[in-house]
């Protein structure tokens, strides 16, 4: 049901498409959902005022990213760990950053039980994670008013950066090539509405 909304609303990614089949969705929601509600395709509360994404946003997402196994892949905005499980299942080697030390904690020890082998961190996912550039792939998930210019530069070339962008209630999804080591291509792509980026280059 959850894959056919999902396919009917435009994805045609196999590999994306095969990734959300096989991540439970509801390893990564609140035990109070009902299992129902947890295969929905609508964002739920995670806690902590923050939001795991809506089925077809991550599907969305994803696809834009245009990920290849193997790839070195960073996530901003952990969240609930559910973004970060489609990208794993794609074969990547996944960086994810998150912001609240408490969703942290909870999906770091998560990640643990499940034995996924993703590189989690805690701290400032606006500047990226600079110590570990480049990568291959960029994915923000949280809105950003701005694009942070230092994220560009942790795009290997050839590498891409999908993020929400515009103001707080609606954004508009972006996808930043890095073509040449100066040269950007910026596309975008339909409306979105995301929790803010925050930290130094975030909504203050
Ligand atoms: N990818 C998540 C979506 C979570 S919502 C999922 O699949 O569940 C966005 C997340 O971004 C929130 O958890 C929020 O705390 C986090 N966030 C906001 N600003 C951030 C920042 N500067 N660095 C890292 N994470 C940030």
């Amino acid at each position: 049901m959850l894959l056919e909304s999902i396919a009917e609303k435009g994805i045609t990614s196999p590999a994306v498409l095969f990734a959300l089949e096989i991540v439970p969705r509801h390893w990564f929601v609140p035990i109070s959902f009902t299992l129902e509600e947890a295969y929905a395709d609508y964002a739920l509360p995670i806690g902590e005022r923050q939001t795991i994404s809506q089925p077809y946003t991550v599907a969305y997402q994803t696809e834009l990213l245009d990920v290849q196994p193997e790839q070195k892949i960073l996530e901003i905005g952990t969240g609930s760990g559910y973004q970060a499980a489609v990208l794993y299942q794609m074969g990547v080697d996944l960086y994810s950053i998150e912001f609240n030390k408490v969703l942290y904690q909870k999906t770091k020890s998560l990640f643990q039980e499940l034995g996924y082998p993703i590189h989690l961190f805690y701290g400032d996912g606006s500047q990226g994670l600079s110590a570990y550039a480049p990568f291959d792939r960029i994915l923000m998930t949280a809105g950003t008013v701005q694009v942070p210019e230092i994220l560009l530069q942790q795009l290997q070339v050839g590498g891409k950066l999908v993020l929400p962008v515009g103001k707080p209630k609606m954004q508009r999804m972006t996808r930043i090539t890095r073509k040449k080591t100066q040269v950007f291509d910026t596309e975008t792509f339909d409306l979105f509405s995301f929790v803010p980026l925050r930290g130094k280059y975030g909504t203050k």
